[in-house]
């Protein structure tokens, strides 16, 4: 029989408000549970976060939809709720060394290089415990080009690894943690009018189902399995009970959450051992286009000196991104960068980001007015107490399975994408996390109910 106060007592608390609670809040509340969200901070989204800059609708956290196909768990889901998800055109990159472009050949061969020489780092023989990504990289490099010169251009090149690792490829010293992951197979994609609009659609129809309470501001600071038959979570704000909780914070502020009791030892040192890498984005909004058609550049660094902002960000591999049908310009802050320009203002970094662009995209003859930008938008994920950085990266399986892992007789469960294995640092692991979490929780209350 089902516990006597099974009626009155919640059947889910969900602590965070990001895309994993998202989908877990929307799949078990259309199952018709009852589903109490709690968001530490006064909007939902988490690292989602669309932005306006200057009329134009910018994402400045997550933007891709990653290895979209047919089959990607958002693709019936958009479909259902009216909301487009188009392939990003085709990229035409341009590699710029002192500021200018190599020339296509060059760049061609520089970008075969580094991916043959990622591929050979993925199945190497040497994959070990003991042996660094940067050196397995350079290896290969030497063995494909030709050249001093190209060989030097393709050695400053393995750098434009840092951002999407979140961890300079110096810092990689353990090749077994390295792209062992089989992530979702497809092309990347795009939320027609920015990631907030799929977002707040399946919000808005979770919502609809009456089953969901959403309650903003409130920070998770304990929580007890203690008594068996409820769950409490205790907040900044007070105290609620459910029957069953899924916590699905950011790894990094995990380790705030007191739990009664606590955590089984391979989860603890699973969350005080995964890797949170740093990305943060600049992003810069023009009158017009004054950079040509390219829509993807990778700057090489020009001095290895950091006396100021922009010194920081010559001496860095900066990627960066053109949009197809708005002037915007967005550099990805590799995490090198990130952490040396934690000492300068917010202006002074829009400033250098904006010279830096405009010397390395424009040339000697751009026109400065053109090349001055509207608007900016620095990103600060590193500071922000709820996300502490950017996602999960450089890790175990063996330590995303510890994190996945729900404990107290599944009364207490885990979500968000540092709990996905092969998909783990991206959407698709919220959005993946989300539905394995669903199926675990619907589970559970069916046993109870049960029994
Ligand atoms: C700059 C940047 C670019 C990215 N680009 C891409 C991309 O192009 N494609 C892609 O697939 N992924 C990208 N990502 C990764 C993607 O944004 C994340 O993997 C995904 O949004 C994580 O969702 P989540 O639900 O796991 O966590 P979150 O979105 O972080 O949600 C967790 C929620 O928990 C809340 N919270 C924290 N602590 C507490 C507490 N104690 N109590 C209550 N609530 C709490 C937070 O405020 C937050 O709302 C990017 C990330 C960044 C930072």
């Amino acid at each position: 029989m089902p516990h006597k106060s099974d009626s009155i007592i919640p059947d889910v608390i969900v602590i965070g408000g990001g895309f994993s609670s998202a989908i877990l809040t929307h799949t078990l509340s259309k199952q018709g549970y009852t589903v109490i969200v709690l968001e530490a901070s006064e909007r939902l989204g988490g690292r989602l976060s669309t932005i306006e800059l200057n009329g134009r609708a910018i994402d400045a956290g997550c933007s891709f939809v990653h290895g979209y196909s047919d089959s990607h768990p958002l693709h019936a889901l958009s479909s259902e709720l009216g909301v487009e998800i188009e392939y990003a055109g085709a990229t035409k990159p341009a590699i710029i060394s002192n500021k200018e472009a190599l020339d296509d050949a060059t760049a061609a061969t520089l970008q075969t290089a580094l991916t043959k020489a990622i591929e050979a780092a993925k199945d190497s023989k040497t994959h070990t415990a003991h042996n660094s990504l940067k050196k397995v990289l350079l290896e290969s490099l030497e063995s494909t080009i030709d050249g001093k010169e190209t060989l030097a251009l393709a050695t400053a090149y393995i750098n434009s690894l840092d951002a999407p690792l979140g961890m300079p490829v110096e810092e990689v010293t353990d090749l077994t943690r390295f792209g062992w992951e089989k992530p979702l197979d497809g092309k990347d994609a795009l939320v027609k009018g920015g990631y907030a609009v799929l977002f707040d659609a399946i919000w808005q129809s979770a919502l609809d189902t009456g089953k969901v309470t959403v309650l903003k501001e409130q920070k998770c600071v304990s929580i007890s399995t203690k008594d068996k038959v409820k769950t409490i979570v205790s907040t900044t704000r007070g105290q609620l009970e459910s029957k069953v909780i899924v916590c699905t914070v950011p790894l990094s502020t995990l380790s705030t959450i007191e739990f009664h009791p606590p955590l089984p030892a391979e989860k603890q040192s699973a969350i005080a051992d995964t890797r949170v890498g740093l990305l943060e984005k600049l992003i810069c909004t023009y009158k017009k286009n004054w950079w040509g058609d390219r829509n993807s550049f990778t700057i090489l660094p020009t001095r290895s000196t950091h006396h100021s902002a922009k010194e920081v960000l010559e001496s860095h591999v900066l990627n960066v991104q053109a949009f197809e049908n708005h002037p915007t310009l967005l550099i990805y802050l590799p995490p090198g960068a990130v952490r040396l320009l934690a000492m300068y203002s917010k202006q002074e970094v829009e400033n250098a980001g904006a010279e830096v662009l405009a010397e390395s995209l424009g040339g000697a003859d751009v026109d400065k007015k053109s090349a001055t930008p509207l608007k900016t938008h620095l990103t600060t994920w590193k500071k922000d107490s709820n996300s502490n950085g950017a996602t999960t990266t450089y890790c175990t399986p063996q330590q995303l399975r510890a994190l996945q892992t729900a404990v107290a007789d599944d009364r207490l469960g885990f979500g968000g994408e540092h709990t996905e294995i092969d998909n783990h640092g991206s959407v698709n692991g919220a959005v993946l996390s989300g539905l394995r979490e669903a199926k675990r929780v619907a589970g559970y209350l069916e046993r109870r109910a049960a029994n």
